[in-house]
């Protein structure tokens, strides 16, 4: 099994025991995603020495304010690390007020830019205000201006009425632990309509702990009860959609 999407730094339990643990799982690839300066950093270290963990660098947008050319040519100058297979996490949040809309979107073009010009995937965080899909519309519409040569991965995959919009435009699709919610209904009808060869699953750990787990922290050994649940959805065994996912991510990270 291969997690497409953790903080695995942001944790609070030592690196080494959460990579026992996501071995003992049979997790065998880990995308672990920066947010900033400082954390892009510690993905890479962690890369460098864990043959199973590759890194994404880029500037969360609820962290975009002060992003400057400095900081588009930093993620650009670390992408270019052996162990760099993604930019971002970036996209659009109108759920939170942290950084200022501008500057998400000021951040947010440089990454789709960066992405582009080497050629790398880029992961997308997108987050609306309840009863809206601004956030989500626009960050379409940013994502469409950039071109049909684009990798775009759909990070915790959230907005079910876009699924049929997303697999027309062969942009990938990671669901994470919130498919198991009780009141995921929709995601979880969205994540059976993800073509076979777009489909990811995650953790984002620490974040979003799947159901059976909810009152402990995440970490990416927990992707199988997500996975689980996917494959359940979806009418195929769990190794049959191991073997889906972890061909879509290698294709996709090149790992
Ligand atoms: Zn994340």
């Amino acid at each position: 099994m291969i997690d497409s999407h953790a903080h695995v730094t942001r944790c609070r339990e030592d690196a080494d025991e959460l990579l026992a643990a996501a071995g003992e799982a049979g997790l065998t690839r880990i995308l672990t995603v920066g947010l900033d300066e400082a954390s892009n950093r510690e993905q890479i270290a962690l890369a460098e020495a864990h043959d199973q963990v590759f890194a994404a660098v880029g500037r969360h947008p609820n962290d975009a304010d002060g992003f400057d050319r400095a900081a588009a040519d930093d993620i650009e100058s670390l992408a270019a690390h052996e162990k760099v297979v993604a930019i971002g996490e970036t996209g659009l949040d109108f759920y939170r007020d942290t950084a200022t809309p501008d500057s998400q979107r000021a951040a947010f073009e440089a990454q789709v830019a960066i992405a582009g010009r080497l050629g790398l995937p880029v992961v997308i965080h997108m987050r609306d205000a309840e009863g809206e899909e601004r956030a989500v519309a626009e960050s379409f519409e940013t994502l469409d201006r950039a071109g049909p040569g684009l990798e775009v991965v759909l990070h915790c995959f959230s907005a079910p009425e876009w699924v049929e919009r997303a697999g027309e435009r062969g942009w990938y699709c990671s669901f994470a632990g919130n498919v198991t919610y009780p009141a995921s209904e929709a995601l979880r009808e969205a994540a059976v309509k993800v073509p076979d060869d777009r489909i990811l699953v995650e953790t984002d750990a620490p974040y979003l702990t799947p159901q059976s787990k909810r009152r402990d922290r995440n970490q990416p050994a927990f992707v199988v009860e997500t996975a689980g649940l996917v494959a359940d959805l979806r009418g195929v065994g769990y190794d049959e959609l191991e073997a889906t996912v972890a061909a879509n991510a290698a294709r996709l990270f090149g790992w």
